[in-house]
């Protein structure tokens, strides 16, 4: 249910309707919008045929939102949700470009990277101290060392970054050293997780699962949201079907598909999405044409010698040519980048 204010609604009169939706054993989620306050209410709605809220002062209308999803649906919110990464905006006018390796290597690599997508125009650094590989005998990532070289790689370059939380119980760590929160694909539907990167304030990038729907998609980013974080943006990866030529199938109509459904920002990922380095400028572009607010990007000056992901890992002259196109596609679509 959404519980529509009038745009003259007072303070008192909003404190008085949560505090009733409270005791009501529902749970109240307000957002203040620029001409005015909704608020969501979650949990057992039956209630309210008692106690209909409509007739509260400072209340315009009470709407049921018939997606099961419901602060993450536009329904909730009208206009677009912008997520602040230490200053970086993403979700508004300018497209975000995330770049940087698959994992972090060692510190050297690290730096040199973090220089180079920062010269070709990246916004935030991604690389994973975590690493959730297929095989338990593959690299697994270098954890805190690896979190205290994206810190330093932040130190020198000014680019937040970006990492993935594996476990709940790295929760704590994650929060001293990242500025965003990946929850990969084989965690999307991990709801312990979910509900505790609900309760920080922390902004969080949730990847679509391989084989999973676009509600399913968007019923984990709602665990997130109905916890308290507001702070999410969607990311699109990459499906399960049965082509073999790419890694997996970048689903690139979500875009059209989340951005009507929700006023979360949808970030692609070409490079998991595709699987070949080759292929990936191609898939950017087409994500940008498509109204995609953001990209997420593996970069690696040795793709051979790379402990992971070295084939879908654009040489960084190669990333830096992208950069330039992606600014002319932006451009005409009415985006910066
Ligand atoms: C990654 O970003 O390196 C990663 C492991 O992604 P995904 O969870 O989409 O496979
Ligand atoms: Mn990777």
């Amino acid at each position: 249910m959404i519980v529509v204010l009038r745009p003259d609604a007072t303070e008192s009169q909003i404190k008085h309707l949560v505090e009733k939706i409270k005791s009501l054993g529902l749970k109240p989620m307000i957002s203040k919008g620029v001409e005015r306050t909704i608020i969501g209410v979650i949990g057992e709605e039956d209630i309210l045929r008692v106690q209909p809220l409509e007739i509260f002062p400072g209340v315009e209308k009470v709407m049921a939102i018939l997606a099961p999803y419901k602060l993450v649906s536009r329904e909730f919110r009208h206009e677009n949700t912008v997520v602040n990464v230490d200053g970086v905006k993403v979700g508004g006018k300018k497209v975000v470009v995330m770049a940087g390796p698959c994992s972090v290597e060692s510190r050297e690599l690290l730096l040199h990277i973090a220089k180079a997508v920062k010269k070709s125009g990246a916004a935030i650094l991604r690389g994973g101290a975590f690493k959730p590989r297929t095989s338990p005998y593959s690299f697994q990532g270098l954890g805190e060392e690896g979190l205290k070289y994206l810190k330093e790689a932040k130190v020198k370059t000014g680019l937040p970054v970006i990492t993935e939380l594996m476990d709940i119980r790295d929760l704590p760590l994650l929060e001293k050293y990242a500025d965003v929160l990946q929850i990969g694909a084989r965690n999307m539907q991990n709801f312990n997780l979910l509900k505790e990167v609900g309760l920080t304030k922390k902004p969080v990038m949730l990847k679509r699962g391989m084989s999973s729907t676009i509600k399913e998609l968007l019923m984990s980013a709602e665990y997130i949201l109905s916890n308290g974080n507001f702070n999410v943006m969607l990311c699109e990866r990459g499906i399960r079907t049965f082509e073999e030529e790419t890694r997996f199938t970048l689903d690139l109509s979500a875009i059209p598909a989340l951005k009507r459904l929700t006023h979360l920002p949808v970030i692609i990922d070409p490079s998991h999405g595709t699987g070949k380095w080759g292929y990936v400028p191609a898939m950017a572009k087409a994500a940008v044409a498509a109204g995609a607010d953001g990209l997420i990007i593996e970069v690696h000056p040795k793709p051979e010698e790379a402990f992971s992901d070295g084939v879908q890992s654009l040489l960084p002259d190669n990333f830096d040519k992208l950069m330039k196109d992606l600014k002319n596609i932006a451009k005409a679509v009415g985006r910066d980048i």
